[in-house]
């Protein structure tokens, strides 16, 4: 019998529960598969790809140093468990729960069954504070605190490993997505400890206050995201972290208090949106309020969305913001908030092909925070505010020199602070001026977004009236509301 450790979306060797419990048994073999039909769904980009292979490397280094390797196999998960079976009689596999899509979603349950039918032992450890199942969220808050305050896991002190061949060539395998011209941030778990170690003690001490706009954020948010997508980093040793840091800065006075406050709040965040996806991964395709239902599953503009998703709306913040996150892969949460809520109120376009689209330049994409997000900055969850942005405020309030806009729209370089968030209104003679025509240079404003606002806010209410969309956000409450924290 050996062990096999199925490394998942959990890539690092500390604070691994399913890696401690395959060691503390036998002889383990640390097992990653690329699986190349995961890499041809609509949700899957290169630079998540580029971002993988960082953490690939990473994991084999930290498990040599240990005395192991990382074997990787290219292909289908159940076939690679299959030869695996066949080659030694009997396995058994340890993994964490993956609260992924439906694609991913759909190979478990194969391989569960699978598992049943060939008697192979498959244990699955929780990664984080996501509960599975869960009825509803009375008690949530309490179960993640004591999820996070649990000792962290460390590797038993004698074990054993099993080697095993790894896919020829893998290094070099690709999967067949288009190769981008964006910044990805470095993979791995010594880039993720920096960046938590340099934002607890010294980039986050102004983090509520920087967190929203796009010109701060980009040092003062953690930045930590990608690694808890793919777990280069432990969350509940980011938690302690955090707690301890707290302590620390108690009673020391200056913004750091705060700034923890707020940041451990988001760690809460992460696993709240998770919660919802598992335990209703319908909201990948459908409504959370069925209410909302019909409400825009029509409404596809191609011309709007490809403005929309190049930059090219002619509302300068958005587009700079757009532009940055398709350089980039990142954007802070506020920003990421307006282009969802622009793209569903202004446009008035269904949430699918948008959420896709930000899936793929989002470096850390995490399912269930993007599609439980998505539909809560589209208005159909049912139980939140309807929350518009107007792109003109946010742009003043967040960019009010316009320097970001600059950056990312250089066709408005020239403009002046005074112009430069509503660019269409300058005079003809001082669009000449200031080197920008519009339409020309740059285009004229998509929509005219305070019509388009009213609008949305009109249909919008019109479908949260009826006495049964009342009673089904109560029920939607019950089941994945956040209550109060204590
Ligand atoms: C439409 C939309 C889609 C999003 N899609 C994703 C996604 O695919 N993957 C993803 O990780 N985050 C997503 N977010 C949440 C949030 O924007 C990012 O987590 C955050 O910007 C990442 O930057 P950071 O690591 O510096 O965050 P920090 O501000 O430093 O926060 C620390 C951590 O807390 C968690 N967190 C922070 N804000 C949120 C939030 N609003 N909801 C849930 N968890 C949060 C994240 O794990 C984050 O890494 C989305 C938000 C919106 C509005």
């Amino acid at each position: 019998m050996i062990e096999v450790v199925w490394f998942k979306r959990d890539l690092r060797t500390h604070d691994h529960a399913a890696l401690a419990g395959a060691l503390d048994r036998g002889p383990t073999l640390a097992l990653y598969i690329i699986e190349p039909e995961l890499w041809t769904q609509p949700d899957r980009s290169w630079r998540q790809w580029a971002f993988l292979k960082d953490c690939l490397k990473s994991l084999d280094a930290e498990l040599r140093e240990q005395g192991g390797e990382l074997c990787v196999r290219v292909g289908d998960a159940l076939e690679v468990f299959e030869s695996l079976r066949q080659r030694y009689g009997s396995l058994r596999i340890h993994a964490h729960e993956e609260t992924g899509t439906r694609w991913t979603d759909l190979r478990d349950i194969a391989l569960r069954r699978w598992c049943r039918e060939q008697q192979v032992p498959l244990i699955e450890h929780r990664q984080f504070g996501v509960f599975r199942p869960l009825k509803d969220r009375n008690g949530w808050a309490g179960h993640w605190k004591r999820q996070m305050m649990q000792p962290l896991v460390t590797l038993p002190e004698h074990f054993e490993w099993q080697q095993e061949q790894a896919t020829t060539g893998w290094e070099d395998w690709s999967p067949e997505l288009e190769q981008e011209d964006c910044a990805v941030q470095p993979g791995g778990t010594d880039h993720g400890r920096r960046l938590m170690r340099s934002f607890l003690e010294s980039r986050g001490e102004s983090y509520h206050r920087e967190l929203s706009s796009p010109e701060t954020a980009e040092d003062s948010c953690s930045r930590l995201s990608a690694h808890l997508s793919l777990g280069s980093l432990s969350l509940r040793e980011l938690a302690q972290r955090t707690w301890r840091a707290q302590q620390g800065a108690r009673g020391r006075g200056g913004t750091w208090p705060r700034a923890l406050k707020a940041f451990e709040g988001r760690l809460h965040w992460h696993c709240h949106f998770i919660q919802k996806f598992e335990s209703e991964p319908r909201i990948e395709f459908e409504n959370l309020a069925r209410s909302t239902d019909g409400l825009r599953e029509d409404e596809f503009d191609p011309d709007r969305f490809e403005a929309w998703r190049h930059g090219l709306t002619g509302y300068p913040f958005v587009d700079a913001c757009m532009r940055y996150l398709n350089a980039t892969g990142w954007l802070n949460f506020r920003m990421r908030a307006m282009l969802a809520a622009f793209s569903a109120y202004h446009l008035w376009q269904h949430w699918r092909q948008p959420a896709l689209h930000l899936a793929r330049c989002f470096t850390d994409y995490e399912a269930g925070i993007h599609f439980s997000q998505m539909q809560m900055q589209s208005g159909t969850t049912g139980i939140n505010s309807v929350r518009i942005y107007n792109p003109v405020k946010q742009s003043m309030e967040h960019d009010p020199n316009g320097d970001f806009i600059r950056r990312w729209v250089p066709e408005l370089e020239g403009v002046s602070a005074q112009w430069i968030h509503e660019p269409w209104r300058m005079p003809a003679s001082m669009q000449v001026a200031q080197g920008c025509r519009i339409p020309g240079n740059y285009p004229a404003p998509i929509v005219d977004h305070i019509a388009a606002a009213r609008t949305a806010r009109r249909r919008m209410a019109k479908v949260r009236a009826p006495e049964e969309a009342f009673r089904e956000s109560k029920d939607i409450f019950r089941r994945h509301g956040s209550r109060r924290r204590r």
